[in-house]
């Protein structure tokens, strides 16, 4: 059990990164892991005025942010509802929130200062995508999403970034 004594050991060197929205007046600091997941869903295509979307999920007691949100609220296709904050200033999105998961928030991950290495874990609802979207066959996908979406974030966003990808991709393919 050496490796998961090892794997412990590197999730606790958590770093702290940041990020803001267009004009700056919102910033925010996260201490986590940069794991993403992009979603193919037309919301997230029209709310992203893009092709997809790239969620960052996260503990909301590990997000440290300042500046003025505004948030409009919808309806999900599960039957909740989302919260979708944004910059009163400039409007950029900045992060959502469901109410079945209301300690958790998906940066959107666009928004961090960094964006080099987003590499996303998982597509979701593929069946929605461009078809100039080509996708990497070695990484998860979802023809719509995951069942329990709320509980399959929180389990993928624990595994340990420094393990390999297809290892990786193993464990987040248990939430098909
Ligand atoms: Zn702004
Ligand atoms: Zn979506």
């Amino acid at each position: 059990m050496a490796v998961e004594r090892d794997a412990n050991k590197r999730e606790r060197r958590m770093i702290e990164i940041g990020g803001g929205c267009q004009c700056g007046a919102v910033r925010y600091t996260l201490a986590g892991r940069r794991a993403v997941y992009a979603c193919h869903c037309r919301e997230c295509q029209r709310q992203s005025g893009s092709a997809f979307a790239l969620s960052l999920p996260v503990p909301r007691d590990q997000l440290a942010l300042t500046g003025a949100l505004a948030v409009w609220t919808r309806a999900a296709d599960s039957g909740a509802r989302s919260e979708c904050s944004f910059c009163v200033v400039c409007g950029t999105r900045v992060h959502h929130a469901s109410t079945t998961s209301p300690d958790w928030v998906t940066i959107k991950a666009g928004t961090l200062d960094d964006t080099r290495d987003l590499l996303p874990f998982a597509h979701l609802w593929v069946r929605s995508r461009q078809p100039w979207v080509v996708l990497d066959p070695a990484v998860a996908r979802f023809d719509t999403q995951p069942a329990d979406l709320a509980g399959w974030r929180q389990q993928v966003v624990a595994l340990p970034t420094d393990q390999p990808l297809a290892a990786r991709q193993a464990a987040v393919h248990k939430g098909e």
